[in-house]
């Protein structure tokens, strides 16, 4: 080991970094492995003021989005991108080396790196067969963990399963751990199921917190803008750990163009386009002799289960298709995700599946 590497802590000596899509990279004009949106809008930038620190919490842009999601400006708080809220959350309410944190596998990888970098401990309540959260199991092991587990990350819809959180037994789990934990849903992908989010529960619930991007349907990966949303005792203490200027001028103005009344539109018919072609994709899917399941969802993906998803992978490589491998995860065998495109992108994946 060369000095430096002695010299970091423990942890960071033992960390394996989060493989993000981009960091496997891949070749090919197709990119179906992060699941971003196919399409790019046009936004203006007032560059006179790019000599001053911007706001702490760009009045404007938390204005659009506390309108947007019908709560009030105390309840929301803007993060670089949702995986900073992740971080901001373990290290608001987590004690390194003490608390832990519960996440319920298969899931999004950022938790439990997060809880990592952070010297916090990672608890384990898998999904149940169907995917669905055990909350039964959930709760029994946050009660008894006599407060150390201080936050659960659950995600709806849940990347990369597709489905979401049953609203009754959620509610139910929040009374159950008050006081005691907080539960975050990972609404990443709300926008293509509105109807099911969750912000309801925020004002009942002074221990749920919902995470939200605009990195999905509002088609804005690149400018690294999420949101917090939940009571303002929870937004306060998590004011005191963020860093000072956490969201730059320019992603300010770029986000307040998003969530304007035009920038809210064609959102949503990107979310109906979308929604759309994942119908067609899923249905044809099912229809594929080298298929063997496809994973109802909700979101802009699909996780489908293959005969040898090696095979199809590498079908999809040979094609310039790039997709997400989920085959090396626990209980993902032969399964990789696929995000949803445009119309040509979905008729290229499928060209390639039918040439099997
Ligand atoms: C993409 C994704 C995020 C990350 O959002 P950013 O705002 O880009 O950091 C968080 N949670 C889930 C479940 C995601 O899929």
């Amino acid at each position: 080991m060369s000095t430096i590497q002695t010299l970091a802590r423990k942890t960071v000596q033992a960390l394996t970094p989060y493989l993000s899509a981009r960091r496997i990279g891949g070749r090919g004009d197709v990119w179906l492995n992060a699941n971003e949106a196919p399409d790019c809008s046009q936004y203006q930038l007032d560059s006179s003021h790019l000599h001053r620190y911007p706001e702490f919490q760009p009045p404007q842009m938390i204005n659009a989005y506390a309108a947007y999601v019908n709560l009030q400006q105390d309840q929301v708080l803007t993060t670089r991108g949702a995986d900073e809220s992740i971080e901001i959350l373990i290290r608001t309410f987590c004690e390194s080396e003490v608390d832990s944190i519960l996440i319920c596998p298969p899931t999004y990888g950022m938790y439990a790196i997060s809880a990592e970098t952070c010297g916090v401990g990672i608890k384990e309540v898998a999904l149940q067969d169907n995917f669905d959260v055990n909350y039964q199991a959930v709760e029994e092991a946050v009660l008894a963990s006599q407060g150390k587990i201080k936050v659960v990350f659950l995600c709806a819809p849940n990347n990369p399963t597709g489905n979401m959180l049953d609203k009754a037994k959620l509610a139910k789990l929040l009374t159950a751990t008050e006081g005691k934990a907080l539960i975050v849903a990972d609404e990443a992908y709300i926008e293509f199921c509105p109807e099911f989010t969750l912000t309801k529960l925020i004002d009942q619930h002074e221990n749920f917190v919902i995470t939200r991007t605009l990195s999905k349907a509002f088609a804005l990966a690149s400018i690294r803008c999420g949101f917090t949303l939940a009571q303002k005792s929870v937004i306060e203490m998590m004011a005191k750990v963020i860093a000072p200027y956490p969201v730059s001028g320019p992603v300010a103005q770029i986000a307040e163009q998003a969530l304007s009344a035009q920038g809210l539109e064609i959102m949503r018919d990107r979310v109906a386009v979308l929604n759309n072609n994942r119908q067609v994709l899923s249905k044809a899917l099912l229809e594929l002799d080298c298929v063997v399941e496809v994973f109802p969802t909700t979101g802009n993906f699909v996780l489908a289960r293959f005969k040898d998803s090696a095979l199809v992978f590498k079908a999809f490589a040979d094609d310039g298709i790039i997709m997400r491998d989920f085959a090396n995860k626990p209980r993902l065998e032969n399964c990789i995700r696929i995000t949803i495109g445009n119309s040509d992108e979905m008729k290229r994946t499928l060209t390639t599946l039918n040439s099997l």
